[in-house]
């Protein structure tokens, strides 16, 4: 393995490919759009033809070639046509791009069931190949396969119908979610006592004396953790918590039933199962194991943590026995306040959007060994995007867009979208950042929670690996086009550098005063952001645990919400509030499918990763470059369970995640 990460080293130092022209230049309109991503799907076509006409010996270059031509051209329009649906600002358009993305899987499903495509690579030796190229083509065949392509002519009918069924089925799930936003009014001011000021001067009344909420993340986080209404609490997780239904439920329905019968045609006993084959943990039944095992890691401080809380809302309410779901948030910020001294409110102004903004950047610079730009004056789809260049050694190596505040319609959390698949020598890296954190205005600096922040991290985690793997040869294990439940990892290895008062020392600067954070501001916040860490990975494994149980047998027999009330009760300590349906909000049951335990198995390898990296300085050492090159940089080259090894010396292990979870009673 380590000569072969030394062989792609060696081949980084290619020179660097010419920056293409952006896809956002001119501000394509629909007709554009729509011309770009035929024509991409033309292109992926036309190649997989000439692919198949081929006569004679198959080789990586009449074969291996043009597929990985059609691969590039079909992401590029299935990013294009997700980016779109994501951000765009017509409702319009929107629906055009949610067609196109079902378009694009239609081509994409044709070609993933086309046996001739199937047998020319499989025809083709690899032996003597690259370990990359050998990598790529053992993968992919272990796809088709997945796909059913070696199956009777009947299966694979049946198989493309029940495909396109799903893509279409998630396609108005996430939709619903996202144009499912509902509001809460407030026609009693005292219920927004507790709140920030600025939180409340943002909300001022309407005309009939109502304050309108509504379940956006911006409103729906500090009402959750700051209001000191239990009634506003209550009615604010209602709404949150029935969005989308009951529509999606039925929506979910189609889903899980499609997906069973995909898996039991192809021989599995489960979607689970099926959705394992080709992934680090390999099948259902390590998921399983695995919730078992973050239980056992977090049942012990989840449970000193409940009876904590439950102390706390025993002095308003001496009987308490138990602690509902939406009154967490708000029992933890109390007693992190009373217990540990820390108020959430206090390092927001440490945090105003355009120092942290800058801050992540020059962080990840320092990190990483590279530097960015900003390409000004280039138009995107919105003009609060901003477009920068990320450059290696002066060289530009991607680039990448900042989509980052609240808009009508918009996605509604926060993710990385990519663009374009880096292909060394022909195409660079492109990806978005679509997030939601407060806007900086004239009057009001856009100060961040601290939890923003961190998932600012978290997204230029997944940033940064799609352009720091986005140098391949093929674009087919470009950036994170790999196995799924890896991709997390980088992400959350980047979250921690949030508690690291070096890294805050660079950029966390008082809006006003321009005073650096207090070390020991940070070192206190550090201490009551552990407080409260167990029940969070507890509610985390309620999700994975849901994710799972969903697509673990016959959907006949699973009832979405019975499934969900259970697995509160059984990994969480507080109460479920009879008539919610998380189910139907819950996005990751439509693209993450069984496979949210991803975050969890990923957040395990990311503190593994990260207990290598200097507990001073995580930038200092020869850590971070180690990291660049074994881990990032291969992107899906190697297998992932080999990155893991490459870099630890030893496949992952729970000790750093166990320590992680007690790190609360350490000092307090
Ligand atoms: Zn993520």
């Amino acid at each position: 393995m380590a000569a072969m990460v030394l062989a792609s080293l060696t081949a980084q130092a290619a020179p660097a490919a010419r920056l293409q022209p952006s896809l956002w230049i001119g501000h394509p309109d629909a007709r554009a759009f729509e011309a770009t991503e035929n024509a991409h799907i033309t292109a992926a076509q036309a190649a997989v033809a000439r692919l198949k006409a081929v006569r004679g010996a198959r080789t990586i270059a009449n074969t291996l070639a043009p597929f990985d031509e059609a691969v590039l051209h079909l992401n590029s329009a299935q990013y294009f046509a997700g980016l779109m649906e994501a951000v765009h600002p017509e409702p319009a358009f929107r629906d055009r791009a949610s067609a196109m993305t079902r378009k694009v899987s239609e081509v994409r499903t044709a070609i993933s069931l086309d046996p001739q495509v199937y047998r020319a690579l499989a025809a083709l030796d690899v032996s003597k190949a690259d370990a990359a190229t050998h990598h790529y083509v053992t993968r992919q065949l272990l796809q088709f396969r997945l796909a059913g392509v070696d199956r009777d002519p009947q299966t694979r009918a049946r198989l493309k119908v029940l495909q396109d069924q799903i893509t279409d089925a998630l396609s108005r799930f996430d939709r619903n979610i996202n144009d499912g936003t509902k509001s809460v009014s407030v026609t009693d001011a005292q219920e927004l006592a507790g709140l920030p000021a600025d939180f409340i001067a943002n909300h001022k009344p309407g005309g009939d004396g109502t304050t309108k909420l509504t379940t956006d993340y911006t409103d729906y986080f500090p009402v959750m953790q700051f209001a000191k209404s239990d009634a506003l609490r209550k009615r604010m997780w209602m709404a949150f918590s029935t969005r989308a239904y009951p529509v999606n439920e039925g929506v979910l329905r189609e889903m899980m039933k499609a997906r069973y019968e995909v898996a039991k045609l192809l021989g599995y006993s489960s979607w689970a199962d099926y959705n394992t084959a080709d992934s680090m943990v390999g099948s259902g039944e390590r998921i399983a194991r695995f919730i078992a095992e973050l239980d056992s890691a977090t049942r012990p401080g989840a449970e000193r943590e409940f009876q904590m809380l439950l102390a706390e809302k025993r002095k308003r309410e001496p009987n308490a026995t138990q602690i509902g779901a939406y009154e967490r948030s708000f029992f933890l910020e109390q007693l992190r306040r009373v217990r540990y001294d820390f108020d959430s409110q206090s390092v927001r102004p440490y945090f105003p959007y355009e120092r942290v903004r800058q801050g992540i950047l020059d962080v990840a610079a320092a990190l990483f060994n590279i530097s960015f730009r900003r390409e000004a004056g280039a138009p995107a789809w919105d003009p609060s995007v901003e477009i920068w260049q990320v450059l290696d050694h002066g060289q530009v190596i991607g680039r990448f867009y900042l989509d980052m505040h609240p808009r009508a319609g918009k996605f509604s959390h926060a993710e990385m979208v990519p663009v374009l698949d880096g292909v060394r020598g022909r195409q660079l890296p492109e990806a978005a950042l679509v997030c939601n954190f407060p806007a900086p205005t004239a009057q009001d600096p856009a100060l961040m929670v601290y939890s923003d922040v961190e998932t600012f991290f978290h997204e230029f985690g997944h940033l940064m690996h799609m352009i720091l793997g986005g140098q391949q040869q093929w674009a087919g294990i470009s950036g994170i086009s790999m196995e799924n439940d890896f991709v997390e990892a980088p992400s959350q290895m980047l979250e921690e550098l949030i508690r690291s008062p070096a890294v805050l020392a660079r950029f966390a600067r008082h809006y006003q005063t321009l005073q650096p954070i207090p070390t020991e501001l940070v070192q206190r916040m550090n201490r009551a952001a552990t407080f409260g860490r167990a029940s969070a990975m507890a509610r985390q494994n309620v999700y994975t645990a849901i994710s799972y149980e969903m697509y673990q047998g016959d959907p006949a027999s699973i009832d979405p919400d019975t499934i969900d009330n259970e697995a509160v009760k059984r990994y969480s300590l507080f109460t479920q509030v009879p008539g919610t349906h998380e189910v139907a909000s819950f996005g990751h049951l439509g693209g993450y499918s069984s496979a949210y335990y991803t975050y969890m198995w990923d957040k395990v390898i990311a503190l593994d990763f990260f207990s290598q990296f200097n507990a001073a300085d995580p930038l200092a050492g020869d850590a971070p470059e180690r990291y660049r090159r074994t881990v990032l940089e291969p992107g899906g080259s190697l297998p992932a369970n080999d990155l893991v090894k490459n870099f630890l010396g030893r496949p992952q292990s729970m000790q750093a995640f166990t320590r992680w979870i007690g790190e609360e009673f350490v000092g307090n």
